[in-house]
């Protein structure tokens, strides 16, 4: 946050926190950042920012950012400090060594979604044409791979339906788990600036959220269900939609499959699925919910919004579906002003699917079981490929407890801190006999690493981000790696170490590889790029400038698919020992587990995480604001402090999990949704008692 003199030139690039994708002039003076200056000509921020882009950037040269690779051949020895041959060539031996022992399914990668579209291409290139399978994952898995399942199954693509001008077009936004304000604010702007002008708005979530009350904003409906009954409330709203005869059914038989619409509506006319019958599951009066669904469905035009309260539940990805049905029940699809719009937490998770990074699919979400697919990746990459489907990264764990996986390359990912169960997260990885972590800083997964490959920050090099609109917008490198490398170019030399002979000399031949193998982006370049700003896939023949909205002419798989989403309570449940309910957000100034922004002066905003409690919950434990308190649940405990308020309701208890100190993945589940392992972390059932501090 401090500003150091006059720049003297300027380098527009794209700001590597959340996935609205603002694009910013970086001021430099010699190799010294002086400030970011919000970039007037940036198509997803038009010259707007928020304190996390324009301020915290300093992590970039802070103290504990590691520039030298290490090695340890054990855990328990000490990191010694090697060349980056050195570090190479053993990274490279290991490798092999595994995989010649134990075969090419006992290796595996993960990418990461603050890293570029090109370098998670060449990680998931690297694992499966240089370790020779498809044992690749990415971050996404604990946040938004429901939304890649759902949207898939519903419209045949994963992708948001909009572009974030298509806002201004809205009449009724609905969001539903997310909090625009603090986790996507430069877009929350926006969408207030269209609440102002008169559209209506519903919030279904269980805080009092920003949006539901603020200056100049008051939800018209704000629905404040009990954690993880998204799916009851998504299944009531369509039961009232159907039975009061709203339903859209001249678009739905135009576009979408008649008989599954049929099955879908006989199902929540259900009495069991009335507003009325569920209110003791949802804790929402039947009453709102029915003013809720006649406004969305005869509002005008109706947008979904929605984030990490969708899709990190085990019933994610019926919550996706529920909102695929929800919109095309309505007729909300195909036009400006109406969508269903997942709200991407990170700067490139967007990207880091798009790119090849699952399991199952190759870049442009193309199944890895389809042989012409695999062919044209064969041919052009000269190897043979697994046709199996690869390990997820909980499966990955799993195997390497039981002894047939044994070593894994995380880039940009701390799953240690970031993934469910850390026990298990902790079992799995010391079972391991390769741990290799590329990174920035030292973090916790490092801990159990035997090697450490520094990173370079998105400032030190080239390459392309894709927002949660689909926009590809480039990053520029500002200043020479100060590790002596960009991440692209360390994956590339451990590719070579192992003989795969690939001979990249700048990301843009790499987004070359990505237009050709990819039929979203073959009309992408690094050219195009430079000259028109930023493109939204897809980019190809049929949509050569690209396409702001999808669905337009019709669903990507042809008729708009409904799908019977039965809700099934969470196996997570209160009881006398753990009473209260614990979901988790986040906060403006601060960044998924603060690896960043805790090392920049964003942290005087938010020092701490603190525990939000409702007055009657705190009294009845003798807890005032400003007390400590402890918090346990089935898996671990932790110790935060108390802040009363009513924004949450009796029941119900909120946390942030911004500082190493909350540990919030200690006391989360082992529950994970039930089509793609997303964790659970919004619905946790504690006990709480107060305590002395930590
Ligand atoms: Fe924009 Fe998100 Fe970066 Fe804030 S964190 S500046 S909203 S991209």
């Amino acid at each position: 946050m401090v500003e150091i003199g006059k720049p003297e030139r300027a380098v527009v690039t794209t700001c590597a926190y959340c996935g609205v994708g603002c694009t910013f002039r970086a001021e430099m003076r010699g190799e010294q950042l002086v400030r970011m200056v919000p970039w007037k000509d940036g198509k997803a921020n038009r010259g707007h920012s928020c304190v996390k882009g324009r301020f915290a950037w300093g992590y970039a040269n802070h103290k504990d950012r590691i520039l030298n690779p290490m090695i340890r051949k054990s855990i328990d020895d000490p990191w010694q400090e090697v060349s980056w041959d050195e570090a190479i060539a053993y990274t490279a031996s290991e490798l092999t060594r595994i995989k010649d022992t134990h075969g090419a399914r006992a290796l595996g990668g993960i990418t990461s979604s603050r890293c570029t579209n090109e370098e998670s291409f060449l990680v998931q290139k690297l694992v499966r044409a240089g370790f020779g399978a498809n044992n690749v994952d990415t971050c996404a898995r604990v946040c938004h791979s429901p939304t890649g399942f759902g949207l898939s199954t519903a419209f045949g693509t994963s992708a948001g339906t909009q572009d974030f001008d298509s806002v201004m077009d809205s009449d009724v936004i609905l969001i539903i788990g997310a909090n625009p304000t603090d986790g996507h604010p430069v877009f929350a702007s926006r969408m207030k600036r269209r609440i102002r002008q008169g559209a209506k708005l519903i919030v279904i979530d269980p805080r009092r959220i920003d949006m539901v009350h603020s200056p100049h904003i008051e939800a018209d409906y704000h629905l404040p269900l009990q954690p993880g009954t998204n799916v009851a409330v998504l299944t009531a709203l369509a039961h009232v939609i159907v039975t009061e005869g709203l339903a859209a059914e001249a678009f739905i038989k135009a576009r979408c499959d008649w008989d599954e619409y049929q099955t879908w509506a006989d199902f929540v006319s259900q009495p069991q699925n009335s507003p009325e019958f569920l209110e003791p599951v949802t804790r929402v009066k039947a009453e709102d919910i029915r003013g809720a669904a006649r406004l969305f469905a005869t509002g005008g035009n109706g947008a979904i919004y929605y984030g990490l309260g969708v899709t990190e539940h085990s019933q994610g990805s019926s919550t996706v579906l529920a909102i695929a049905n929800l919109a095309m029940a309505t007729g909300n699809i195909g036009r400006r002003g109406v969508g269903v719009n997942p709200l991407r937490g990170q700067n490139n998770v967007q990207g880091s699917c798009d790119m090849g990074s699952f399991p199952h699919e190759l870049s442009g979400y193309r199944h890895i079981g389809d042989a012409s697919v695999r062919k044209q990746f064969e041919d052009d990459w000269g190897v043979t490929l697994d046709p199996e489907p690869g390990l997820r990264i909980p499966n990955m764990l799993d195997a390497a407890v039981d002894g047939s996986f044994r070593a894994i390359y995380i880039q940009g990912e701390d799953i240690l801190q970031s993934d469910p169960n850390t026990h298990h997260v902790a079992a799995g990885l010391k079972a391991m006999e390769c741990v290799i972590v590329h990174d920035l800083f030292l973090n916790e997964t490092a801990n159990y690493a035997h090697i450490f490959l520094p990173g370079s920050t998105f400032l030190e090099k080239d390459g392309t981000f894709t927002n949660a609109e689909r926009r590809i917008q480039p990053v520029r490198k500002v200043m020479e790696p100060a590790n002596g490398y960009a991440d692209w170019e360390i994956t590339q030399l451990m590719a070579n170490a192992m003989g795969l002979g690939w001979t990249y000399t700048h990301p843009s031949q790499i987004l070359d590889e990505i237009a050709r193998l990819t039929p979203t982006f073959t009309g992408v370049s690094w050219e195009r790029l430079e000259r028109e700003g930023s493109l939204q896939w897809p980019v190809n023949e049929k949509f050569p400038d690209g396409a702001p909205i999808m669905h337009v002419d019709g669903f990507v798989r042809g008729k708009g698919r409904f799908v019977v989403t039965d809700y099934v309570p969470t196996d997570e449940k209160t009881g006398p020992r753990f009473p209260l309910l614990l979901t988790t957000g986040r906060i403006l100034s601060q960044y998924n587990v603060g690896a960043q922004t805790r090392r920049t002066g964003n942290t005087v905003w938010h020092p701490e995480d603190l525990l939000e409690m409702h007055p009657v919950d705190a009294e009845d434990r003798g807890l005032k604001d400003g007390d400590w308190a402890r918090l346990a649940s089935r898996a671990g405990e932790t110790t935060l402090r108390v802040q009363v308020t009513d924004r949450v309701a009796p029941g119900v208890v909120y946390t942030t999990f911004h500082h190493p100190a909350t540990q919030a993945n200690v006391i989360t589940t082992e529950y994970s949704d039930w089509a793609t392992n997303c964790p659970e972390y919004k619905v946790t059932a504690v006990q709480i008692s107060p305590s002395n501090g930590p």
